[in-house]
């Protein structure tokens, strides 16, 4: 049995995924260390019981405090080989608009641009197709789905939901489920949210969900 549990940490979430073992997905961006732990308390979680953090992509607000929780948890991080730049330097990969929403949404999100983060060494790095969670004691894997960014990663999990990062993202305005409305490649983000469809039913994302299956299938 699978638990995924979202950490709203303001920003950007993080989400703790439980089975037998315990993995962090992202990290979320200027959250202090003490509203960290209050999260994990909540959830009777030991910073130590972490055994894995898998960063989704380079966006600083997803990987901001991975170089703290590295420190806390001594769990290793790990990205897609094409994040490490942003992640080892401490600056994003490129915030690209796909579409109107896109260019609206950044206008509204320049203020608060750049997002730098502490700069942080990932201990793995997914170079291989998929990335097998089992050893981690969590039944699924990490595959890439490129297209928001070049680097980012989605999990698979058995249970046939899964954690996708930006690629799917409540629009800024309204609220309602938008596939990702920045994205360096498009056909590759579309392709990404195939390929996810085919393999999963629900849909948690950095910035809000779980989406459903049926909510997902109108966006495309
Ligand atoms: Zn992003």
């Amino acid at each position: 049995m699978v638990k995924i549990h979202t950490l709203t940490l303001g920003f950007a979430n993080a989400l703790l995924v439980q089975a037998q073992g315990i993995i962090l997905v992202d990290t979320g961006i200027r959250v202090s260390q003490d509203k960290y732990r209050a999260a994990f308390v909540e959830l009777g979680i030991h910073m130590e019981d972490i055994q894995l953090i898998v960063i989704t992509h380079g966006h600083a607000d997803h990987f901001g405090h991975a170089a703290d929780l590295q420190e806390w948890t001594g769990a290793p991080v790990m990205c897609h080989r094409l994040a490490v730049k942003a992640l080892a330097g401490g600056e994003q990969a490129p915030v690209v608009p796909r579409n109107a929403l896109g260019e609206r949404a950044l206008k509204l999100l320049r203020p608060n641009l750049p997002l730098l983060a502490r700069p942080v060494q990932p201990d793995l790095v997914m170079d291989e197709a998929a990335f097998d969670l089992h050893p981690y004691g969590i039944p699924g894997e990490i595959i890439a789905t490129p297209g928001h960014t070049d680097c980012s990663l989605s999990l698979l999990l058995d249970s046939g939901e899964a954690i996708v990062g930006d690629i799917l993202v409540p629009s800024p305005f309204s609220g309602e489920p938008c596939l990702a409305y920045f994205a360096t490649n498009e056909q590759a983000l579309l392709a990404s949210m195939k390929r996810l469809l085919q393999q999963a039913h629900t849909f948690y994302g950095g910035h809000g969900g779980p989406f459903t299956k049926d909510e997902v299938l109108k966006l495309l």
